[in-house]
This record gives structure tokens, sequence and C-alpha cells, in this order.
């Protein structure tokens, strides 16, 4: 036993419980002890580690931007012990070799539990090969980064990743409606003629999908959900009983297109922040449990890249390391969600959506300071990259140690 950390509280998401202790271990061993003495110090609050279904680590083929490492660095310094690669590398993520690189990399301080292509070089033509890429240790399929418009192609897919139990995560943004918007209407668009982004452009992809999970019974996951319409969709195909899920981002649950304080590339992605109606449609879709997953979409990014204002750099914000903060502010502390739902959706929903159970609650779990009271500055930031719209944001919650496999793998 080398520390004994008093006032914490655990909150169990599986079981609903929330209870104060001490919790005392160290390396490869800690034990809870409900009820026990307060003691002195600050109270913090025990979860388990949270796992992100939607990242992009950009290894192999763009390490500069990021690698493997530095992705499950930034993991970990976010409370995140598990996390889904997307397979927009380059080479795509379409083989078995791709897939033993992302999962056998003993050296990482997190698990990644990687997605595999929907198609054969995330071209949109012909269907990968999804069954051996699922025995390989493919957690769920997807293209993201392109939404798959090859509706025959879409539909072959649901059909064989039905019959292996699973889902496919979509891009849920359909390029011909987008007509290049690389922003909703709001301020900055108008002064700058920015191309906006209609809601169709989302409407169309999900409608379509929705259409495809009727017909073939497949497991549907919305990624990235952004517009108040796409959230309604979502309701309703649930309320009919479909497969359908969805998860938000914490840069589209807390900002909006309106917060963009000027052409700057750090406040771009795809799809783009909501207008502050969608934003509120996304937070109630939280609440109601219609949107029960958040993820990140931790997408970083050379300076270089991101060069060019709206009109040239690359979509994308890093994530990992503000999600957890993010997501509280918005959340708990402006709607006033129970901690435990928010817990859930970082935790129990996203391995349900992968089918997976969650690891032991002694070995995998990250303490969270609810007074932290951080200004997020990218000094501290593990990730390689620095693109991202926090910088100078104040958060209560901030994480302050996470325990992955026992070992402690990241401490504040
Ligand atoms: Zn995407």
């Amino acid at each position: 036993m080398d520390r004994r950390i008093y006032k914490v509280r655990r909150i169990d998401p599986v079981e609903r419980t929330d209870e104060c202790g001490v919790l005392e271990g160290g390396n490869g061993s800690w034990r809870f002890i409900p009820g026990a003495d307060a003691g002195g110090g600050k109270r913090l609050l025990m979860i388990p580690g949270l796992r992100d279904v939607h990242v992009h680590f950009r290894d192999p083929g763009n390490t500069g931007a990021e690698t493997r490492q530095t992705g499950a660095l930034a993991a970990v310094a976010g409370g995140f012990t598990c996390v889904t690669t997307m397979p927009n590398t380059t080479p795509a993520g379409d083989s078995e070799e791709w897939l033993r690189e992302q999962i056998e990399d003993e050296s990482l301080p997190c698990r990644i539990m990687p997605s595999a292509c929907i198609t054969k070089g995330r071209l949109g033509r012909e269907v990968a090969k999804l069954e051996l890429l699922a025995s390989a240790g493919a957690a769920a399929f997807t293209d993201d980064g392109a939404y798959v418009a090859n509706e025959d192609a879409m539909r072959e897919a649901m059909v064989r990743a039905a019959r292996l139990g699973k889902v496919v995560l979509q891009h849920g943004v359909e390029p011909v409606a987008l007509a290049g918007g690389v922003m909703r209407d709001c301020r900055i668009a108008r002064q700058h003629g920015f191309a906006i982004m209609h809601p169709e452009a989302e409407t169309l992809a999900i409608e379509r999908d929705i259409r495809l999970c009727r017909e073939t019974g497949c497991a549907l996951h919305v990624q990235h959900i952004s517009t108040a319409q796409g959230v309604e969709l979502v309701r309703s195909a649930q309320k009919e009983g479909l497969p359908v899920t969805a998860e938000a981002t914490p840069h589209h649950i807390l900002l909006c297109a309106d917060d963009i304080p000027c052409d700057d590339a750090n406040w771009k992605m795809a799809p783009p922040l909501g207008t502050a109606e969608d934003r509120r449609a996304i937070r109630d879709g939280i609440l109601d449990g219609t949107i029960g997953l958040f993820a990140t979409d931790h997408a970083p990014h050379t300076a270089e890249a991101k060069e060019g204002g709206f009109r040239k750099a690359a979509n994308g914000i890093i994530g990992l390391e503000t999600a957890l903060a993010a997501t509280y502010q918005a959340m708990v502390l402006e709607e006033g969600m129970a901690l435990v739902e928010w817990v859930r959706c970082w935790t129990v929903n996203p391995a349900r959506l992968l089918g997976v159970p969650l690891p032991s609650a002694m070995e995998d779990f990250v303490l969270v300071d609810e007074s932290a009271n951080i200004v997020a500055g990218t000094d501290t930031f593990k990730s390689k990259s620095r693109n991202q719209p926090y910088s100078g944001m104040r958060f209560a919650a901030w994480p302050v140690l996470t325990v992955h496999g026992g070992k402690a793998v990241y401490e504040r």
C-alpha cells in the first residue's frame, strides 16, 4: 500500500451506486473501503476509466500529427483507458496487419480497440473483408472521415456486419448536400462569405442509413451528431424499435457556431459546430437518452495542416484531454444532468456499443477533481498536436489520476 486517498466518492455506473470512502493502493492493487473516515483534503470522484469510441491517432501515415504513443498518452491524461481508433490512416485500416499493429502495441498506457474499414481502401466502392477483419479484432466498422454514399455497398456491408454481430459507425454527412460547406450559418460565415453547411447534409445521410437499418437489422451508430433534425431522426428510429444509437462530441455539446471568434481553423471540424438551436437539441437528446454516448473525434493535425483558415485548413480538433472537462461543464454544471448518467455516457454505453464488458472497477478507473478550476492551455497537453478551440476557457472538473490494469498511467 503506497497511498491512501481520503474523501473519495465512488460512482458505479453499472449498479448506479454512489458512496464515499477511502481508496488505498499502489502498483497493481487497489482497495475501496466504503464509509471509512472522511479525513482531510479535497473530495475526489472515482469513476471507471472513460472509453472513447472515436479517435484518430494518425498512425500509420501521419505520425507528425500523432502517434499511437502520443495519442495514448493524451488519452490517459484525459481519463480514458480504452479508445477506438478510426481506420482513416495511410494505408487505410482494411487489413489484418493494420489491426494487429493497433491491438498488439504493449507499450501503450491504455487499450486500443480499433475499428476497421467498411469499404476497401475507404474508397466507398467494394465492401472490405469484414469477416476476416472481425476475427482479427475489429471492434466495429466505419469509413469515418467519409460517408459511404454507395447504397448497394452500404447495404451489403450492413447485412454482413449484422451476421457478425458488429455495429457500423457512420460519418453521417452527405457530400453532395454538404456542397463544400465549412460552417453552419453564423456571423463569421456571413462576414467572410463562407460556404454554409445546411442540416440536410446530415439528415439525408441519417435518413438513408435508418432505412438500411430497418431493411438489414444491422446496428447503426451515428457519429458526431450535429443538427437538431438529426437528433429527431434518431429519436423516432429508436421509438420504432430500431437498433440505432448516436454519439455527440464535447465540442458540439459545449460550443456553437456563434462562439467562433474569427477565421481561426482551431474551430474547424466536420461536421461543423451547430447553431445554438442544434446545441440545445443535442443536450436535450442526451438528457432524454436519445444520444447515449459522448465521443471525442480527437483529430490531431500539424500546424501546417491547420493553416489557411476555414477555406483551406484540414478538418478536426484534438479533444481527449479536454473531453471530461467540457462534457462535465455543459451537462453536469449547466444542464444539471445526474452525475451517474454523465458517467454512463463515457463508460457503460460505449462498452455496450462494442459489445464488451467494463474492466474490473479496481483495475481501471480515474479520479476526478470536480473543483480543479483549470484554465485549458496547450502547454500541458500530451498530444503531439495543438489544434483545439479551448485555450483560455476555464473548467471545473479535471482528471487527476488514471489507473489502467491496476497501474497509475497518469497523474496530475
Ligand atoms: Zn467523422
